[in-house]
């Protein structure tokens, strides 16, 4: 697959705001944050979109939500609670083709997480 601007974070050819790392992923601040905490967890393995998550990745995507719960803790927003959410291809509004869970946090976030434009689509 062709390489994403996310590969490059992995391989720091271009910054970013890095707050965790382990052997299998890496999580650093979204730089357009849509809440007080925007992180992005993504796994170092470059994967296009969930359709592309095969069996033998099936811990590994299960570790990006270890990662989420871990950092919410280590960040101290666990028990206010937070959003773990993974966009899929284009009517979700998936820009960067690595997949990555967008962890929000720090204030309320409501529900439905669209808006009444997108609604009426
Ligand atoms: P998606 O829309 O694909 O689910 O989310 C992609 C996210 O990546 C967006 O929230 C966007 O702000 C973020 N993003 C895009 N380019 C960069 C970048 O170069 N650095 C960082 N830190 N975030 C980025």
């Amino acid at each position: 697959m062709a390489e994403t601007i996310f590969t490059k974070i992995i391989n720091r050819e271009i910054p970013a705001d890095i707050v965790y790392e382990d052997d299998l992923s890496l999580a650093f601040r979204d730089i357009n944050p849509q809440a007080p905490v925007h992180l992005l967890i993504i796994p170092k393995k470059a994967i296009a979109t969930i359709n592309d998550i095969q069996q033998d990745d099936r811990e590994l995507v299960g570790h990006l939500y270890w990662v989420a719960a871990h950092l919410a803790k280590d960040m101290g927003f666990a028990d206010d609670g937070y959003r773990v959410v993974m966009n899929c291809g284009e009517n979700s509004g998936q820009t960067v083709f690595h997949i990555h869970l967008h962890l929000l946090a720090g204030k309320p976030l409501g529900w439905p997480p669209y808006t009444d434009r997108m609604k009426e689509g």
